[in-house]
């Protein structure tokens, strides 16, 4: 036991350093993006503004490793809190929305009304579920349907959401690699996403489970047991 307590202490500790450093390695990208766009401006229309419209992009993708992995060592220093789940789903559609109807994508979301507050820090299952609908946004480039479904199992006493793409799915191979740090199809993608949900949701005691299938849709469910 008292090794499991120092491995982690010496996690937390890593992780608050990894946190720390992060933040250092933002602040002079943000003065390296600026200048990049003022050399953009300057070099418009010139044969030379490719280059920084390439750095830039870059840039954005460093951006988005270094904001998931951001993300990745917070876990740790979880606030737990009674949390309606409901209204978890209710601000994280709200947040979606407005880009779900730029991408001409059509939201259905049925929230049953008697499911029970669950334990939790509402702020990381926010972010579990913002990202599953970001990659339901990418499954789905032409259009298309998500659905999500809660609610509450009283034999395993947990609360269950189901979201539900038409997207592009995928093949064993993906569904198979999907938690793995790092692992993505995506050409700007970090990898973290699906990574940092299973990490979020085993602290919350709870599942995830991935069905999908090529050309179809994919379908995730997470299940979050209910707080005594
Ligand atoms: P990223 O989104 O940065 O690629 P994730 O960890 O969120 O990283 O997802 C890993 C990979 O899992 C994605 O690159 C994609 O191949 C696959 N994936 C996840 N969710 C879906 C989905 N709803 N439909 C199709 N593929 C998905
Ligand atoms: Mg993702």
């Amino acid at each position: 036991l008292e090794d499991a307590v120092i491995k982690a202490e010496k996690l937390a500790i890593l992780g608050q350093m990894a946190a720390g450093m992060v933040h250092e390695i933002r602040n002079p990208l943000t003065a390296i993006s600026g200048f990049l766009q003022l050399l953009q401006k300057y070099l418009k229309g010139t044969p030379k503004e490719e280059y920084v419209t390439l750095t830039l992009n870059e840039l954005k993708h460093v951006n988005s490793l270094i904001s998931d992995f951001l993300k990745l060592s917070k876990p740790g220093f979880s606030k737990r809190t009674q949390c309606s789940i409901s209204k978890i789903i209710t601000d994280v559609v709200m947040l979606v929305e407005s880009e779900a109807f730029l991408r001409k994508l059509d939201i259905n979301v049925d929230i049953a009304t008697d499911i029970p507050a669950i334990v939790g820090d509402s702020d990381q299952l926010k972010q579990v579920f913002l990202n599953i609908f970001k990659n339901a946004f990418d499954a789905l480039p032409h259009g298309g349907k998500i659905s999500l479904q809660t609610s509450w199992d009283r034999h395993q006493e947990c609360v269950q959401v189901i979201i539900k793409d038409t997207g592009t799915g995928m093949d064993e191979q993906t569904i198979a690699s999907i938690f793995d740090p790092f692992f993505t199809t995506k050409e700007s993608g970090t990898g973290l996403g699906m990574f940092i949900i299973k990490k979020i949701i085993d602290n919350h005691g709870g599942r995830i489970e991935v069905q999908s299938e090529q050309e179809k849709g994919t379908t995730v469910t997470v299940l979050l047991p209910v707080g005594e």
